[in-house]
């Protein structure tokens, strides 16, 4: 047998608030604007990527999957010996198993891993939130661009 008074105590608690507004936001119909610096997606800047899986090896969720290959590159100076280069064949991240840690975006030596505020990227099937490079090169148009440096500090030291 239910508590009558108490009952009717909780269906007041409950019609009171079916009439106030939602303190929450209505996503999808209305849209918050992240922080230009909040961890929506990684974006790769294919060029700086030296395929030395510093990235992939310090992931903890093993999500960052690297191929690459060998290549000659023209000599820095002239006169100088060619370069043995890597390139990239394969950098993928499988966004189903990335938990937004950051790591691999603070261990890259070479500026190759940004964080973009782009977080609209859910998906029906769960294979397709697997990112390729290009793909993941693509959301390099959404990661804005750096804070200015501090007075005194230099560029390229
Ligand atoms: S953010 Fe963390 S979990 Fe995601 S790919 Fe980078 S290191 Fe792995
Ligand atoms: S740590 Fe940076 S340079 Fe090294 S493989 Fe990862 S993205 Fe490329």
């Amino acid at each position: 047998m239910p508590h009558v008074p108490g009952l009717l105590k909780g269906l007041g608690v409950t019609f009171k608030t079916l009439t106030k507004p939602a303190v929450t936001v209505q996503y999808p119909h209305e849209k918050e604007t992240p922080a230009p610096r909040s961890r929506g997606v990684i974006a790769l800047k294919e060029e700086n990527c030296t395929v030395c899986m510093l990235c992939a090896r310090s992931c903890p969720d093993w999500c960052i999957y690297i191929e690459g290959y060998k290549t000659k590159a023209p000599p820095r100076r002239a006169g100088g010996k060619p370069r043995t280069i890597q390139l990239l064949d394969r950098f993928d991240i499988d966004y189903a198993l990335c938990m937004y840690c950051g790591i691999c975006v603070e261990v890259c030596p070479f500026d190759a891993l940004f964080w973009s505020p782009e977080f609209e990227y859910s998906e029906p099937h769960i294979a397709d939130l697997l990112h390729d490079k290009d793909k993941l090169g693509e959301w390099m148009e959404t990661v804005p661009e750096p804070p200015p440096l501090e007075a005194g500090a230099q560029k390229g030291r």
